[in-house]
């Protein structure tokens, strides 16, 4: 079990991983149960800093490091989600307060509420 302490400019949380993710603060409590490569993606979308405080090896905190390409990449998207109709990657999410713990409800352009017929731009 390790534990990884989450930084972005936000909020400050941490999270206890054995592969699988354990325990979590909020607001990463929506993390719980997800495999420790999932997590890494979504702490590398969102430019947050991982800093593995406890039962880590070597191998763990240099996996957590940015690369260093991806760091000079401009056009990153905040959070991936999953569409709830087709499941593609979403980019309307609905009800979404992070901070209090829901992460709502995410559907891509196609299926968002309202997208029948005519394209509104949000
Ligand atoms: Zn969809």
């Amino acid at each position: 079990m390790k534990t990884v302490r989450v930084e972005s400019r936000r909020f400050t949380a941490t999270f206890r991983s054995d592969g699988i993710i354990r325990e979590a603060e909020k607001p990463l409590t929506f993390m719980i149960g997800w495999p420790d490569d999932k997590v890494r993606a979504v702490i590398k979308k969102n430019k947050w800093r991982a800093i593995v405080t406890a039962g880590a090896d070597v191998e763990d905190v240099r996996r957590l490091e940015p690369e260093p390409e991806r760091r000079k990449d401009a056009d990153y998207q905040p959070m991936v989600f999953r569409c709830e109709v087709c499941g593609k990657e979403a980019c309307f999410g609905y009800g979404v307060a992070l901070l209090k713990d829901r992460i709502g409800t995410w559907y891509c352009r196609a299926h968002k509420p309202g997208a029948a017929g005519a394209d509104r731009h949000e």
